[in-house]
């Protein structure tokens, strides 16, 4: 079975062309809904994370994301410190999912493939894109965030244009490009190569 990855920055719409995928039949894994997840259930992360966080990022013993973000927020080296501990859980988490499916390809989405190395275990990588404004306007509308927010998340992650480097296909999302169809030939370009 062919492992895919879709990435793109922030708001440029990688959740929504999974949907698409997914109305095709295609199984996808969510790496930031699965991480949100792993907090709780993985008991040895939990651990690392109270280890380094402290206790303050459980709330009655769930996991209180917004207490770990305000921690992490401006501060570079916690979040590597954070991202050590979740990435490679998650990968191997996923890897896991990759192995159970069924179908002739399945879509691993995460913002954080390339900055986390998760590609590596994937055998082509599609890149959602849109200009940096355009996905900070549609953040600002979803998120009921300020401008400065969303860019401080975007400054982030790479640019479209460095991921671009990594990535095999593209599927341009920029309000001006019907998606359906560039997903529809990705779906077959895919099926024939499974
Ligand atoms: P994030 O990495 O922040 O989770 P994402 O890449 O998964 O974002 P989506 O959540 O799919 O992006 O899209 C961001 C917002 O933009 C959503 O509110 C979505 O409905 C909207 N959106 C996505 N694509 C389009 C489009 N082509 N036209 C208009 N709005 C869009």
């Amino acid at each position: 079975m062919l492992k895919i990855g879709i990435t793109g920055g922030i708001g440029s719409g990688k959740t929504t062309v999974c949907k698409i995928f997914q109305t095709l039949g295609i199984p996808i894994y969510y790496a930031d809904d699965e991480a949100k997840k792993l907090y709780d259930t993985d008991a040895a992360m939990k651990q690392e994370i109270i280890a380094h966080f402290g206790e303050g990022v459980y709330k009655n013993n769930y996991f209180d994301k917004d207490a770990l973000r305000d921690l992490v927020f401006n501060d570079i080296e916690k979040l590597k410190v954070l991202n050590s501990i979740v990435h490679p859980r998650v990968k191997i988490h996923a890897d896991n999912w990759m192995q159970k499916q069924t179908a002739p390809y399945a879509i691993k989405e995460a913002a954080l493939m390339i900055e986390s190395a998760s590609n590596l275990s994937l055998d082509k990588l599609i890149l959602v894109s849109c200009p940096l404004e355009k996905r900070i306007v549609r953040v600002i509308k979803r998120d009921h965030t300020s401008h400065n927010e969303a860019m401080n998340r975007a400054n982030k992650q790479l640019s479209d244009e460095e991921k671009r480097k990594f990535c095999d296909y593209e599927i341009l999302n920029d309000d001006e490009h019907l998606v359906i169809p560039q997903v529809l030939k990705l779906h077959e370009e895919l099926l024939k190569r499974c």
